[in-house]
């Protein structure tokens, strides 16, 4: 990976020669079959009325949508680069990894907390296939991209081949698809695999095959700053006269008034003249019958989703093993995650999942059983030491850690056995606790950390120890500065700092 890295920023791109042959983004236009307008045909239960029909429609939104997103979008680090970089094959890598380059390990710190624990996994077996199986060269198609890079799924397939290669090709994202929902009235659960289906086959039609990055930017712009979830700015949208949900609105509004003002009382008594889908009650991206428009939400009746599963309540027992360290510094263990599953690779207190209906002691017999073997001594129950509970909410899991600590009286590493007994555990670490706080560990396991400060504290009243600046080990005196929260100032390279020619190159 330091190959791929140090190429990226020597600015060769990844071998010699790469990007060679391919033409410009505005040059490289690989269409797909859609960008003229024209969708797969419609089936029975989905009615026209949730498509775009017309070329001059779809001209006009491109148009509209455009000359707003060349006046207003935003300055984004992997715009500049879009921009600015010649190189087509640096362009995508910089797409695949936006706003950070480094790698699992590194990445993982760098994201640790952010919820993406798969992904610098995932990030670095992409970038490894591309150097040692696909000669350097990234995917050019969003097909290909999606088809040979692990983890690369149909949005980033998608964005890298429009951004990068120029290929038009629409992408779909959570603020896309609520975009498509409003200006369509697609009410229909859009996690749904059809509708899903249906949301891409219209940012297929609806993408600019001359300008395909820029356009699929300027949808996920307008759905990030004006078509917003629940106070989008229709008033200022550069498509408003193509959304049928703000079309909707607007006829209640103008029928509201008009029985205000008393005006064409005729006409009052009866619903307002709105364009309704033909194939209502039968058609498969409408509103539910059993979830109506309702008018107190305007525009914001879309997108719909089916409700979320609540998620499922586990605990778990933590410990906070501490000892001291050569110099006689507080030093704590860490052991590493599974490589897959939830929170795969990071690092955490040693943990042990809890069946349902044990009781305290119970609890602690079995956490003091997990880390007899990194304790390195006979530990008696009582000196299991509860700190507290910690809640945290991953996004199917409610997760309630039962925190513990534990003192160890002499080095672990010293006691007999203690290697062997080692051979049988995931990797760990001791570390100090500014260590700890720029190690690649969950949110999580930050609150059980703060949790435990807390109640040393406590413990120690108002003591010195209490007082002293959080982070201000004085092992690491001298070193990186943590801020009053007890995080780390950001370290994470911008795209700029990676590409620049390391010195002497
Ligand atoms: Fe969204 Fe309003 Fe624009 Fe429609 S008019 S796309 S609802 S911001």
């Amino acid at each position: 990976m330091s190959k791929l890295r140090a190429a990226a920023r020597s600015g060769r791109g990844l071998q010699q020669g790469a990007g060679e042959g391919r033409k410009s983004p505005r040059r490289c236009r690989k269409n797909v079959s859609s960008h003229k307008g024209m969708l797969p045909p419609v089936s029975a239960q989905q009615s026209a009325y949730h498509l775009f029909s017309h070329p001059a429609e779809i001209e006009a939104f491109r148009k509209n949508l455009l000359a707003w997103y060349d006046k207003c979008k935003r300055d984004l680090p992997w715009r500049k680069l879009a921009a600015s970089e010649s190189d087509a094959n640096r362009r995508a890598y910089a797409g695949l990894t936006p706003g950070c380059v480094s790698w699992e390990q590194e990445v993982n710190e760098l994201w640790a907390g952010l919820g993406y624990y798969s992904r610098g996994k995932r990030l670095q077996e992409a970038a490894q296939k591309v150097v040692s199986e696909l000669a350097g060269q990234m995917p050019a198609t969003a097909e290909e991209l999606q088809r040979l890079l692990p983890g690369v799924g149909r949005y980033t397939a998608g964005a890298i081949a429009s951004i990068s290669y120029g290929q038009a090709t629409g992408v779909v994202d959570g603020n896309v698809i609520r975009v498509l929902c409003r200006v369509r009235c697609i009410g229909a659960d859009s996690s749904s695999p059809a509708v899903a289906d249906r949301l891409w086959d219209l940012a297929n039609a609806l993408v600019d095959p001359a300008r395909p990055g820029d356009f699929n930017q300027a949808m996920m712009e307008l759905g990030a700053t004006v078509c917003t979830p629940r106070a989008p700015l229709c008033m200022e949208c550069p498509v408003k006269q193509h959304c049928k949900a703000r079309c909707r609105v607007e006829k209640e509004l103008e029928f509201a008034s008009r029985r205000l003002l008393g005006k064409a009382a005729s006409s009052c008594s009866q619903a307002p003249d709105i364009e309704e889908c033909a194939a209502t009650g039968s058609c498969s991206l409408c509103l539910p019958a059993s979830e109506p428009w309702d008018s107190s939400l305007g525009v914001a009746n879309f997108p719909r989703r089916a409700a979320k599963k609540q998620p499922r309540a586990e605990r778990t027992a933590t410990c906070v093993l501490e000892r001291r360290g050569p110099r006689g510094q507080p030093e704590y263990l860490i052991v590493q995650r599974p490589s897959s599953g939830l929170l795969a690779g990071l690092w955490e207190f040693p943990s042990l999942a809890l069946g349902p209906g044990l009781k305290e002691k119970q609890q602690r017999e079995a956490l003091l059983a997990h880390v007899q073997a990194w304790a390195g001594e006979a530990v008696a129950r009582g000196r299991l030491r509860h700190v507290g509970e910690v809640s945290h909410v991953f996004s199917h899991i409610h997760q309630t850690y039962v925190v513990y600590s534990l003192l160890l009286g002499r080095d672990p590493e010293m006691a007999s056995g203690w290697r062997d007994e080692m051979l049988e555990r995931p990797a760990f670490r001791w570390v100090t606790q500014a260590e700890f706080q720029k190690s690649a560990v969950s949110t999580a396991m930050k609150k059980v950390w703060k949790v435990c400060e807390r109640q040393n504290c406590e413990g120690r009243g108002s003591g010195q120890g209490c007082k002293r600046k959080r982070g201000a080990d004085p092992s690491r005196a001298g070193q990186r500065k943590v801020e009053a929260d007890g995080s780390l100032p950001p370290r994470q390279l911008s795209l700029d700092a990676f590409l620049k020619a390391p010195a002497g190159e």
